[in-house]
């Protein structure tokens, strides 16, 4: 009996740390909707709001790559 609750208590804690709970730019708690992006390497999630801007930054790198 103990042990079922020791691992239920295990789940949780593992549930929390495997789902990301803010962003990495600017710092929101996310709620709901997340993206993911490689950035430095390693995974990196970001709000909406901040995804949105990642994209823009990414399509003008490669816009200026192409024809800066
Ligand atoms: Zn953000």
């Amino acid at each position: 009996m103990e042990l079922a609750i020791f691992l239920g208590v295990l789940l949780l804690v593992g549930a929390y740390f495997a789902t990301p709970n803010s962003c990495y730019v600017c710092g929101q708690s996310i709620k709901k909707t997340y993206y993911t992006w490689k950035i430095e390497g390693k995974k990196r999630v970001l709000c909406p709001k901040c995804n949105t801007q990642m994209e823009r930054k990414v399509s003008k790198q490669a816009f200026s790559k192409k024809f800066g």
